[in-house]
């Protein structure tokens, strides 16, 4: 994991950001599979001054790592998490009165709870779609003397889909209550988009912060390439040929005997498979870098193993580099490539990469 990229991916953001609107970092799923912790630190380091996750579990696995950030938790809590979320001193969200009014007071020790008001322009999830229980929940947690009005957010649904209609239209809907609840509410901080939208608009869709997570991970959250857009992946996936074996024409190999040799080859065994998040249906279906060329796997992944050809005549020896993400000489393979092999998208492609998976976090230079 290229930690100086995440660093590097925030500044880019920073760059692009309107009248000095703040980055929050978006560190949900342990970073997209890349390390909360140490993306957050990253990210901090490269300039952004909050971070953002889903759960309170997330909020207080940063703080046992010593970061002591502002974190916005945006997902659904239970009165449970919600103590959590509290006790480690990060804002939660609200779109109903019964949570703002179920809301703990203050105990010794801790700050007001900071509360986020978000409302649902058009992606149809959570937050509540009516702009006067949008005004009444700001009005009902500021007049509340335990708790804070911090801030007014939406999410966009398609901001990924250049040119469509949906997203002006939630923007427009969206602006069209800001100006009023900030005359109203002055120090809320108002928020919406994710990385798209700050890639997409960025002079009117950036407000006081914009929630940045794939792209600081260097992933492009278009699905192209991220280059174009000043992002570098952080990511690259490695892992090395265990055995290198000689394969007569008809030969097969695998679970399924899926792949036969059309004539004589070398096959190289790789130990990584569907158990590290290497997923099943890339058999067949991808290609791996072993000594700075791109070799077709072959044969049924299975969940510890997956299989190369490297040809006739090969120099690959057991023991060589190979790499399933990332850059190897000249070649690149973007996690965007493997997304497009498995038919989703980049992001499930690194957050599916399981707890199997070593992460390693090499110091630069
Ligand atoms: C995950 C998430 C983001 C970040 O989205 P990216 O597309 O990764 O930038 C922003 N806001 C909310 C509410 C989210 O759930």
């Amino acid at each position: 994991m290229d930690l100086g990229a995440v660093e590097r991916n925030c500044r880019r953001l920073r760059e692009l950001l309107t009248d000095g609107a703040e980055l929050c970092a978006v560190v949900k799923a342990d970073g997209y599979g890349h390390g909360a912790a140490q993306c957050a630190r990253a990210a901090l380091a490269g300039g952004a001054s909050w971070l953002a996750v889903a759960t309170a579990a997330e909020a207080a696995w940063l703080r046992l790592r010593g970061i002591d950030a502002r974190i916005l938790v945006m997902g659904a809590l239970t009165p449970t998490e919600v103590h959590m979320a509290l006790r480690e001193d990060a804002d939660v969200v609200a779109w109903t009165h019964e949570f703002v009014a179920a809301l703990p007071d203050r105990r010794a020790g801790l700050t007001l709870p900071r509360v986020h008001v978000k409302y649902d322009t058009g992606m149809g999830r959570l937050g509540t779609r009516d702009p006067d229980e949008v005004r009444e929940l700001c009005r009902q947690i500021a007049e509340d003397p335990r708790l804070e009005l911090s801030g007014l957010m939406t999410h966009f649904a398609t901001a990924d889909e250049r040119g469509d209609e949906h997203f002006p239209a939630q923007l427009r809907r969206f602006t069209d209550l800001v100006d009023e609840l900030r005359a109203a509410h002055p120090g809320l901080l108002i928020h919406a988009a994710n990385s798209a939208g700050t890639f997409r608009d960025a002079t009117a869709a950036h407000f006081h912060m914009v929630r940045c997570g794939v792209a600081i991970y260097g992933l492009d959250p278009f699905g192209a390439d991220p280059e174009p857009l000043g992002l570098t992946p952080a990511l690259s996936l490695e892992s090395y040929v265990a055995a290198v074996k000689r394969f007569e024409k008809g030969d097969g190999v695998g679970y399924g005997q899926t792949w036969r040799a059309g004539a004589p080859t070398c096959v190289g065994v790789l130990p990584i498979g569907y158990g590290d998040g290497w997923r099943r249906s890339l058999s067949n279906n991808a290609r791996v870098l072993v000594r700075d060329r791109s070799h077709p796997l072959v044969g049924t992944v299975s969940m510890d193993n997956i299989t190369i050809d490297l040809g006739p005549e090969t120099d690959v020896v057991p023991g060589d580099r190979a790499v399933l993400i990332g850059r190897q000489g000249g070649e690149r393979i973007l996690a965007e490539e493997v997304a497009a092999r498995l038919g989703t998208i980049n992001y499930e492609v690194t957050c599916g990469l399981t707890g199997r998976v070593l992460r390693a976090y090499p110091r630069e230079g």
